[in-house]
């Protein structure tokens, strides 16, 4: 029997959903969306869901993350209640859920716990920097070694553990089985979905606007290629010219993209954009701030004035360092992977040897 949360609807205003409970049921919205289908019935089963304090079903469901917040729902909605917005905030409650440190939630409904986070993590690089007394050199040595054991050591003890607790929500209490061949099988969606986010394009209002989708992608392309250039092809002191211009293009990339974004929110012309929670903010600006100081960075090495403007070298640090530890672990970042695994879990629980209570 489903257990039921009766603080539900109250849970959820704190994840940035307002409006939904002047819903009345009357399914426009699912009638409307152009990427719910049989396997994936949404948004009104969420509103149900939610309004019923069903904690358990939304926690192992797979939907919220089918929809990529395209807004035609909540024009179309006739008591205004807001379901793109409702699925925007299930999907930061399923984040908490998913994160067994229990910080993406207490940072999602607390901007002051984001707030002293990034102070922390000002306070720890400027001390490190008064007390450490590096030269410039070793200052960027230090810097690319954070990055890399920065990233393997969230990925092995946050996000790969919280990735094991979605696949335990979604697909084992569902299937009660572990069919590798339907893992293995259904392992491109995984990577077809987090290069492409091919899904969103068969939104209606994605193919009005694949300038949107387009720069998603090439965004995606940018970041994960300037990880690898300044990770493993050591992109602040390499000597080479390819490697160098590569550096250049990816970060340049990035903080044109994200300039973009942010433009797109505070202009507010679409339903997507109308409303912006704390942390998406913190996601587009922080991610341009990363491209624009790397590329400052480097650009101050190639002039040979770094250590004559060594603050821009601490500034790229204090946001390389709030990114790493708090944006990429318990902050918007996480959308896009686990988004991608999501998809993948979705084609494996929809599997026709799946059991058939997974059917809906
Ligand atoms: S959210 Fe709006 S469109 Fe959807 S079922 Fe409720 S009232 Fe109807
Ligand atoms: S926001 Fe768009 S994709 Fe999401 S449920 Fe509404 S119509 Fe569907």
């Amino acid at each position: 029997m489903a257990k039921v949360n009766p603080d539900f609807v109250k849970d959820i205003r704190k994840y940035g959903a307002d409006d939904f409970s002047a819903c009345f049921s009357c399914g426009t919205c699912t009638a409307i969306c152009s990427l719910t289908d049989k396997d994936n019935s949404f948004p009104r089963k969420m509103i149900r869901y939610t309004m019923l304090g069903l904690e358990s079903e939304i926690k192992t469901s797979v939907d919220p993350w089918m929809c990529y917040y395209c807004g035609d729902c909540s024009t179309n909605c006739p008591r205004q209640a807001d379901p793109g917005n409702l699925m925007m905030a299930v999907r930061r409650y399923l984040i908490s859920k998913y994160d067994w440190t229990g910080l993406s939630g207490l940072l999602y409904r607390n901007l002051a716990g984001y707030i002293i986070a990034f102070l922390i993590v000002i306070v720890g690089v400027i001390g490190v920097s008064v007390k450490g007394g590096f030269d410039h050199s070793e200052w960027l040595h230090y810097g690319h070694y954070f990055e890399m054991y920065s990233i393997a050591g969230i990925f092995a003890f946050i996000l790969f553990p919280n990735i094991i607790r979605m696949w335990y929500y979604i697909v084992w209490s569902k299937t009660k089985k572990f069919n590798i061949r339907n893992h293995f099988v259904a392992l491109g969606e995984l990577f077809v979905h987090m290069f492409t986010q091919k899904r969103s394009l068969e939104c209606d209002k994605t193919k009005n606007d694949t300038l949107w989708w387009f720069e998603h992608f090439i965004l995606v392309i940018g970041y994960l290629a300037l990880l690898f250039t300044t990770v493993f092809l050591d992109w602040f002191a390499t000597k080479s010219t390819v490697i160098n211009a590569m550096g250049y293009v990816f970060s340049a990339i990035i903080f044109v993209v994200t300039f973009d974004f942010v433009i797109r929110r505070l202009r507010k012309r679409s339903e997507k954009t109308s409303f912006s929670h704390p942390s998406d903010w913190f996601f587009v600006i922080w991610l341009f701030l990363m491209g624009i100081s790397a590329f400052a960075v480097r650009l101050l090495i190639d002039l040979g004035t770094l250590e004559n403007n060594f603050w821009v070298f601490l500034f790229h640090l204090v946001v390389l360092a709030q990114w790493a530890l708090i944006i990429v672990p318990f902050g918007k970042w996480t959308h896009f992977l686990y988004r991608s695994f999501a998809m993948y879990f979705a084609a494996i629980i929809n599997k026709p040897d799946a059991e058939p209570a997974v059917k809906k």
